[in-house]
């Protein structure tokens, strides 16, 4: 694998990362977005295999037992979310790989890769302004609203031990600045 490839994008839930990623793939064709493994159930609009990859529980673990997966979280209780390492290495034949994944992987994989990875905070403009976002979005279900909120803080919290903080007030602004950090990172 090539250096200094992979470029990780973290957020808590709902701070608009996923937007940003679709943005930066968009711009950058050479990115390629890194497909995670889940055993959440797909929502109406997802796509197997273009999404994620949508596993059973026990295919999930099998998967983590074969030692597939570069990291892995329970994100949230009983739903599981993981890395593949066969994804990032097949990827990454093509070109630096993106990741959109939570703050605890994001964290791991800046271990696993040091200075070779680049962990982009995406951050919320504040806290109210996040809560509102979840709330509109109207994708979850109350118990996994109330879950995801519960995470905000922790994760909140662990912007600092990123690589930079990318603030999403204004989408357009925030997509130019990640797209200046990732050009300054895969030229450097
Ligand atoms: P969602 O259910 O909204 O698609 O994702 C929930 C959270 O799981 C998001 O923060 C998302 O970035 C994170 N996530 C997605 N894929 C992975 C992964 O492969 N590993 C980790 N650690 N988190 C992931």
């Amino acid at each position: 694998m090539p250096d200094r490839n992979i470029v990780v994008l973290t957020a808590p839930s709902g701070a608009g990362k996923t937007t940003i990623a679709h943005r930066v793939l968009d711009a950058l064709p050479a990115m390629q977005f890194s497909v995670s493994a889940t055993t959440r159930a797909p929502r109406p609009d997802e796509t197997d295999g273009e999404d994620y990859h949508f596993l059973s529980p026990e295919e999930f673990r099998s998967r983590i037992d074969a030692g597939d997966l570069l990291e892995y979280e329970e994100v949230y209780p009983d739903q599981f979310y993981g890395t593949l390492r066969s994804e990032v290495a097949a990827r990454a034949e093509d070109g630096p790989v993106l990741l959109d994944i939570d703050v605890k992987g994001a964290l791991n994989v800046k271990r696993i890769f040091g200075d070779d990875a680049l962990i982009l905070f995406v951050a919320p403009p504040s806290l109210d302004e996040l809560k509102r976002r979840l709330k509109g979005r109207g994708t979850e279900d109350r118990a996994s609203l109330q879950d995801r909120l519960d995470r905000v803080e922790q994760e909140m919290e662990k912007a600092d031990a990123c690589d930079a903080v990318v603030v999403n007030d204004d989408l357009d602004v925030a997509v130019e600045e990640t797209l200046t950090r990732i050009h300054q990172f895969l030229d450097s």
